[in-house]
């Protein structure tokens, strides 16, 4: 991302501080800081932090320190990089007083307790009144549409990650371990360029794949029994993800049902997606067809979620009206029906799409069994 991009995104993040009479805001999310700022460090743990920017109204400030002084520099090109000896909460109390912020906007989802607790006592200490304001989604809301570079650069991961998914699937043999096939992924998403990976991949054989979200094991695949592989890497900071449901030696009766029922409603969900709509009502284009088909109670997650610096981020395709939001254009979400029988096993396919005013394009070239399509 070029410093213009930066410049328009603080731009709007300032017309949000005087929409909701903030004085400052800090943000402590590492895609969110990556986001405004350019700055490409990431967070391994809610523990640690290679920085805060602080937003005011005039002046953009990157908090870290020493060890990341010259890589805050060279990419924060449009902050003022300010180092922290001490702690963090003194400075940034410094810094607060200093600019003579009253009203200061806080990222709740990217703060823990003890850290929220530092800085506030910090401020109050240095006897600042200082009102600590949460504001869920702020930023979040602004990556929610994509600009054509950061398109881009989801289509690059996502035709590495297609591609490596394409040799596996040439591999799968009986008796090559979820775990074996978990470790080639990752060497060959490396190997093809990924800057890392998007999340550990999911490896999941015969009963296995009933659950969403297993961690590949010394399971062997076997043949008659699906196997779920869902993966995803990392290029220019940008995720992408993929599921699809494999099986060896020919597909069974049961595994052909569930398998076309699963596609027809993706193929559903990806014809009727578009800006506009209610999140729950996209997750509903795709879960009617499998309600309809009597397998309802088997599809126990979201219909699909965002996908960008996060590989989960807003919006989400969630059946839960309460939480709608409208799906915007320039949205890159995925599409990722599942029917998960806990005796037998399960079938996901998953693709990316990025949403406009009247369709969905579907990112996503990889095929699916032929006999299905
Ligand atoms: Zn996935
Ligand atoms: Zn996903």
């Amino acid at each position: 991302m070029r410093g213009q991009e930066h410049a328009q995104r603080l731009a709007w993040l300032r017309a949000q501080l005087a929409a909701r009479e903030l004085d400052a805001h800090l943000v402590s999310g590492p895609e969110n800081r990556r986001y405004l700022s350019g700055f490409t460090a990431a967070d391994e743990l809610l523990t640690e932090t290679s920085g805060y920017l602080l937003i005011t109204r005039e002046q953009a400030l990157l908090l870290t320190d020493f060890r990341y002084r010259e890589w805050a520099q060279a990419e924060a090109a449009g902050f003022q990089v300010v180092i922290y000896q001490k702690s963090l909460g003194e400075t940034l109390a410094e810094v607060l007083a200093e600019e003579g912020i009253r009203r200061l906007g806080f990222e709740p989802a990217y703060l823990s307790v003890r850290q929220y607790e530092r800085l506030t006592q910090a401020a109050a200490e240095a006897g600042l009144r200082v009102e600590w304001l949460p504001q869920d989604n702020l930023v979040e809301q602004a990556r929610e549409c994509k600009d054509p570079a950061e398109v881009a650069a989801i289509r690059e991961a996502l035709r590495l990650t297609e591609r490596v998914l394409g040799e596996v699937a040439g591999l799968l043999a009986p008796g090559l371990t979820e775990r074996q096939v978990a470790w080639e992924i990752e060497k060959r998403l490396r190997e093809a360029g990924a800057e890392g990976l998007a999340f550990a991949p999911i490896v999941a054989a015969g009963t296995n794949s009933a659950r969403p979200h297993h961690r590949p094991g010394d399971t062997p695949l076997a043949a008659g029994e699906p196997i779920i592989i869902d993966l995803g890497c990392r290029v220019a900071g940008y995720c992408s993800d993929l599921t699809r449901t494999f099986i060896l030696g020919g597909p069974t009766p049961r595994f052909r049902e569930i398998y076309g029922l699963v596609r027809r409603a993706q193929r559903r969900a990806e014809a009727g997606l578009k800006a506009g709509l209610k999140s729950d009502a996209a997750d509903a284009l795709g879960r009617e067809v499998i309600r309809q088909a009597g397998y309802g109670e088997f599809f126990g997650h979201s219909l699909g979620h965002g996908v960008g610096l996060a590989v989960h981020e807003a919006p989400s395709l969630s059946p839960h009206a309460e939480r709608a939001t409208v799906l915007r254009a320039g949205s890159v979400v995925t599409v990722e029906p599942g029917i998960y029988l806990p005796d037998w096993g399960g079938v996901r396919l998953e693709n990316l799409v990025l949403l406009n005013e009247t369709h969905a394009e579907v990112l996503t070239a990889m095929g699916y069994y032929d006999w299905e399509a």
